[in-house]
């Protein structure tokens, strides 16, 4: 039974689910009590655990309105929530959760004129800027996560970014705040004169008759929720001044405990600035109004390498001097892990050298000479206050600077890709001190680490004293435990001496609340107390959180009790020390909850379910490994349910900063839950693909008429769940290698220059071979005209096993690989390359091949496997002249709009790809940021999947696509996103190799 640790009558199942049924009757939006709802909200993006009582997905104000109320009269905790990307707890704790993120996240009011913005709660930043860029506004702080953050949960947490010496915190830019009080009331908290906030609060207004300033009180006491917090603020603002003056923190970085320091005699009273930060402790906020500030008209980076940290933050308080508009740092740990992550690797551009610490030095200006100026007078300023020499590197271009912005804010995800047990956690991560004392402070903190011989991470906002400080640590281990917290404790000593705070953006949670009354001092932190009791009478919002904290070192999400069960697995997760340790990497950032851009993750973009996130998936098989739910383990529906809906992209990969790779860990699951469960009917036909297509192509065109034929198409739909409304893949009975063997006997054998250059394989992948063999001609047309001998690959395995890999056939597709290994590592040792032309399938051999059959034959077939376009890209200097195009002939051939395959994106990228269709004369290459198409190899045609599929298309691929009017040419290199695009707008997409081959000049 879960306990809301009240001990009332409230804290029983039978009051739980009374509550859930009357939510249930009350409100419109999603009401979820059961265990693996709750589990999916039982983390963040913290090192905590804690399951909820329920989750609700109100859709409405009204909704927000009567969950609390109920909440409240049955006694139950409630918790606002946005993404739960809050890094110190705050969005875990054993109580309702109210998920403002799927429904509730619009925008409101938008008026350019006056600068501000009013959103529902659950917009993310980065979607409300999206919002008002037109209008060349924008919202000063830029948390990193902004992607994926809520404008509720920044203003929860009173979050800011990089920019923070330009534009504060959020709470700075907060005009006012629609709220639901803890009774279910509304409330709207904005700027008003004392003389009104006295008022409100039914006390005397100062200097009128009756009025007793300065002298005992007796005013009326309030009548409802509302004045009596007004009553209460006003009283404790005004008769604590000087110690609330005295014990915070000596920084404008800080956003613990609650912002009492916000309210000054001699401004007006905007209790708005009180929300910020209160982490979801005294009320609901169900609409913001926020003010917005100008985009920057042009912005220079200066990147400063430094070999030694502390010289590096030496010279931070003469930067600020000469006013930029950011300087922050990364250091050579950020840097060493950028480097081995496949996608930041390719963005590590600006980094010369292995400098132990990097600052990045951004200004603001018109003109790149203005800018350019402004740079080299920082750098003169640094150069005197530096403790040691340095390097520098100028950047204008924007891509450059895109680039630097990209791996600086990827930092946090970029630490936790660490591998093993330690990880550099969050609990120090967001201390601030004023920058001028950043150098020393940061000494004592290393001397701290170096006593506890703890290594740690060291990056962000060293312009604002606030560097994210992440210790290694394995939380598995109780010395571990122990040694966190006496970190914790002598960091906040080091940060009571330097004037800092404990929380500089991230704020209190679980990790830091237990500190306040030792940071704060007892007469404040009793102010707290008396905040919370007047906002919160029952102590039902958000509990421990702030006050009356736990201590840090309970509900840890692997604590010393943490276990999994061994599982003895089919792929080889010896490179991530076993199959719970690969799970256990996501550290619950959320990036994959990101909307709207990159490819990760398509089904959480379609949904905005929890559930369908990567962040969901992993934290599903981590419950079920490690018993944190009631499961049938592997067999268990609910996570097949969960994994169902993955759409094996493998885009997590590549833009999780963590690489998690859900792909592989979905196929390892359904290995196992099948074999528990069997293997179904549709899952072997779709896994075994090749044979059905070889089947089709022995007895096309009757099997293309059968397949067309709606009785076939019916009974395929009803009995084996394959959507008829999709068109089935043609049937080709002169296959590829029908085709090519004739082209090497007949006249087009003369297109081989003589001698050759050299020879290439080709893969004659399944769909190539059966259904596209035009574009597998096209491939050898393209080859040969760049003087290539063109071998087929043969195929002793019958398949590259990517259908079965899909399907979770693990075995069968290891038998595959086997046979197919046997044959191609002697013929790639001689330094011939396999060429591929669909994704999936070449990228098998690269990415699969090596945990399947681990060896030296599959790291030799692994590095001779490539993308046909990718081979030639390499290859531009040596093809450059062999290869000759001809310019368009029509708007058509003269505008492509490419539509990368996710598998592409996530392995290789889209450069080579973009590079080779750059080399047609004359023609216009734009790639459109479409994510996934939605058919992902056949999940798509099932039936059950099919809107989903269709939903993802629709987001940003089938709109580009309609924009095009019907001109031009649609160019995808994947059989199953030029599928999906065909069904889905009836445009006849092309490969690249067709296109680059038409445009060949003989
Ligand atoms: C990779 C990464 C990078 C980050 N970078 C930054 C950064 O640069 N700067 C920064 O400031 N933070 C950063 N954070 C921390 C975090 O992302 C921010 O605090 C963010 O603003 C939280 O948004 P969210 O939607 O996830 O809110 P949540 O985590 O869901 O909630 C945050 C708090 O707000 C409260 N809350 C949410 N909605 C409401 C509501 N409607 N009414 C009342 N209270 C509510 C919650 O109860 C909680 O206490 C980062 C986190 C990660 C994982
Ligand atoms: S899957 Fe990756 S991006 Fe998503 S929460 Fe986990 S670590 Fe973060
Ligand atoms: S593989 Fe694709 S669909 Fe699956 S979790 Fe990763 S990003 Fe999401």
């Amino acid at each position: 039974m879960p306990s809301t640790g009240r001990g009332d009558a409230g804290s029983t199942w039978e009051g739980l689910r009374a509550l859930g049924s009357e939510l249930e009757r009350e409100i419109a939006g999603e009401v979820h009590f059961d265990e693996w709802m709750r589990m999916l909200y039982s983390t963040d993006a913290s090192i905590y655990r804690i399951m909820p009582l329920g989750v609700v997905f109100p859709k409405t104000e009204d909704d927000v309105a009567a969950t609390v109320a109920l909440c409240t009269r049955y006694g139950f905790p409630m918790l606002p929530r946005g993404s739960g990307t809050s890094l110190a707890g705050q969005t875990v704790g054993e109580a309702v959760v109210i998920d403002f993120s799927r429904y509730m996240d619009g925008v409101v009011r938008f008026e350019p004129e006056s600068g501000s913005i009013s959103v529902q709660p659950g917009i993310y930043l980065g979607s409300m800027n999206l919002e008002v860029a037109g209008s060349g506004l924008m919202f000063g702080p830029d948390p990193a996560s902004a992607e994926c953050a809520t404008v509720g949960g920044v203003i929860g947490n009173n979050g800011t970014g990089a920019h923070s010496v330009l534009y504060g915190m959020a709470g700075d830019h907060l005009r006012s705040v629609r709220v639901i009080l803890a009774d279910g009331t509304r409330a709207v908290f904005e700027e008003v004169s004392w003389s009104e906030a006295h008022r409100r609060g039914g006390l005397p207004v100062p200097g009128t008759p009756g009025s007793t300033a300065g002298g005992p009180r007796a005013a009326p006491p309030p009548v409802d929720l509302h004045s009596s917090i007004y009553r209460e603020i006003i009283r404790i603002a005004l008769d604590h001044a000087d110690a609330i003056q005295e014990a915070f923190p000596k920084t404008w970085r800080r956003v613990g405990g609650y912002a009492l320091d916000a309210f000054q005699p001699d401004k007006p009273l905007n209790l708005s600035r009180l929300i910020a930060g209160s982490e979801g402790t005294l009320c609901t906020i169900v609409e913001a109004e926020l003010g917005l500030v100008p985009m920057p008209s042009g912005t220079s980076l200066a990147v400063l390498s430094f070999d030694s940290m502390l010289s590096s933050l030496a010279t931070v308080p003469a930067l600020l001097a000469e006013a930029p508009s950011a300087v922050e740092l990364m250091d050579s740990m950020l840097m060493g892990l950028c480097r081995r992550h496949p996608d930041y690797s390719r963005r590590l551009t600006f980094v010369e050298g292995e400098p132990e610490a990097l600052l990045v030095v951004e200004v603001y200006g018109e003109s790149e000479a203005e800018r350019a100026a402004h740079l080299e007078r920082l750098e003169r300023t640094a150069r005197d206050a530096a403790e040691g020499p340095f390097g520098v590197l100028y950047l204008h271009d924007q891509a450059e600077q895109a680039n630097v912005w990209a791996v600086r804010k990827a930092g946090l995800g970029l630490l936790m890709s660490k591998r093993g047990d330690h990880k550099p956690i969050p609990f120090v991560e967001d201390t601030a001190v004023p920058p001028e004392r950043l150098r020393d402070y940061i000494a004592d903190v290393l001397r701290v680490l170096h006593d506890h011989e703890t290594p740690a991470g060291f990056y962000a906002h060293a312009s604002a004293g606030c560097l994210h400080i992440r210790p290694l640590i394995n939380l598995k281990d109780p010395p571990e435990v122990a040694k966190m917290a006496a970190i914790s404790e002598a960091v906040s000593e080091l940060v009571l001496q330097y004037g800092g705070a404990m929380a500089g953006e991230h704020g209190d949670g679980l990790a830091r609340s237990a500190l306040n009354p030792r940071i704060y001092g007892n007469e404040v932190y009793g102010l707290f107390e008396r905040v919370k009791d007047t906002f919160d009478p029952e102590g039902l919002m958000n509990p421990g959180k702030i006050v009356r904290a736990p201590a840090m070192t309970d509900s840890l999400r692997f604590g010393p009790d943490y276990r999994t069960a061994p599982v003895a697995t089919f792929f080889d997760f010896t490179a991530d020390g076993g199959f719970a340790r690969a799970v256990e990497m996501c550290s619950g950032s959320g990036e994959c909850r990101k909307i709207g851009t990159g490819t990760m993750c398509p089904s959480f973009m379609a949904t905005k379910d929890e559930k369908n996130s990567t962040r969901g998936r992993a934290n599903s098989l981590r419950a079920v490994l490690s018993g944190a739910v009631s499961s049938k383990g592997m067999g268990d529906e609910r996570l097949h349910e969960t994994l169902d809906l993955c759409l094996e992209c493998k885009a997590c990969k590549t833009e999780c900063p963590s690489q998690v790779d859900m792909t592989r860990l979905k196929t390892e699951f359904l290995a196992h839950y099948y074999k528990v469960r069997g293997t179904p009917l549709r899952v072997r036909l779709f896994g075994n693909i090749d044979r059905l297509n070889r089947i089709g192509s022995v007895t096309a065109p009757l099997s293309n008429w059968l397949a067309a034929s709606y009785p076939v198409r019916w009974l395929l739909d009803r009995v084996l769940g394959v959507d008829m409304r999709h068109s089935m893949p043609t049937f080709h009975r002169r296959t590829l290698e029908k085709q090519y063997a004739r082209s090497g006997r007949g006249p087009r054998a003369s297109d081989v220059p003589e001698p050759a250059r050299g020879t290439v394989w080709l893969l004659p992948d399944t769909f190539t071979n059966y259904n596209d063999p035009g574009i597998g001609m096209a491939a050898v047309r393209l080859l040969r005209a760049a003087g290539y001998q063109v071998r087929l690959l043969p195929m002793p395995g019958g398949s590259s096993g990517r259908a079965m890999l899909s399907k979770g056939m693990i075995k069968q597709a290891r038998e595959v690989a086997r046979a197919n290994l046997e044959v191609w590592a002697p013929l790639v040792a001689v330094g011939i390359p396999i060429l591929g032309l669909e994704p999936s399938e070449l990228l098998t051999l690269r990415d699969e091949y090596p945990v399947l059959v681990p060896g030296k034959a599959a790291d030799a077939v692994a590095g001779a496997a490539l993308i046909l376009e990718e081979w030639l890209a390499g290859m531009e200097d040596e093809l450059g002249p062999a290869l000759q195009f001809r310019s368009p002939r029509d708007y058509d051939e003269a505008h492509l709009l490419v539509h990368g395959h996710c598998h592409l994106k996530a392995l290789v990228g889209m450069e080579p790809l973009l590079t080779v269709l750059g080399w047609l004369p004359q023609t216009e290459v734009k790639e459109v940021d479409s994510g996934c198409c939605g058919m992902a190899g056949s999940f798509g045609f099932e039936k059950e999947h099919y809107d989903l599929s269709m939903a993802i298309g629709a987001q940003r691929l089938f709109p580009a696509i309609e924009g095009l009017n019907g001109r031009g040419t649609v160019v995808a290199p994947g059989t199953s996103c030029r599928q999906q695009i065909r069904d889905a707008t009836g445009r006849e997409p092309l490969h690249p190799v067709e296109v680059l081959a038409g445009r060949l000049i003989n």
